[in-house]
């Protein structure tokens, strides 16, 4: 549970148990480069090199604050289908609403979708972040790309495996 919110999030920039408070400075520097260097090969790593390089940045100055666009990019359906437009925050609309799909193609939810997101310090959960990234910046992209492939060859490769068995 966040000590602050009461709530389950773990991926605020003010959530000290989200830094590695007690480890050197050199070490998680270390470890985030390794990080990097594996997710540069595409060994076992899910988060793009983006995110890592910005996850280093703000363990270096603290500040998770980004381009979020939430609501526009990303909605969460709760099971009782209420929206919101990240899960940390208040539903604006629920999908059995009789005006719903209107409601969401409206200016009146993006301006309220802004006004969440601005008024937001920032987070690095990455559901969000990563299709941010992915549209953002063709290097991500390429990532999710390599990846999609990687993941249907080896679907491809097991399929193929059980057949012949
Ligand atoms: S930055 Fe955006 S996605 Fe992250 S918690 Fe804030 S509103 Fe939600």
């Amino acid at each position: 549970m966040n000590e602050r919110s009461g709530k389950d999030f773990w991926f605020r920039g003010h959530d000290t148990r989200f830094r590695p408070e007690d480890m050197n400075p050199t070490h998680w520097t270390k470890a985030i480069e390794q990080l990097i260097e594996l997710r540069r090969k595409g060994i076992g790593l899910t988060n793009s090199t983006r995110y890592l390089e910005d996850y280093r940045t703000y363990l270096k100055v603290g500040r998770s604050d980004w381009k979020c666009k939430a609501g526009l990019l990303s909605l969460d359906i709760l099971p009782d289908g209420r929206v919101t437009v990240c899960k940390e925050k208040p539903a604006l609309c629920n999908i059995m609403d009789h005006h719903f799909l209107d409601y969401i193609r409206s200016n009146e939810f993006r301006r309220a979708a802004y006004k969440i997101s601005e008024a937001c310090e920032g987070c690095f959960y990455g559901e969000y972040r990563e299709p941010y990234y992915a549209l953002h910046e063709f290097s991500v992209f390429q990532e999710w790309v390599r990846d999609w492939l990687e993941t249907s060859v080896m679907a491809c490769d097991l399929k193929s495996g059980e057949n012949s068995a």
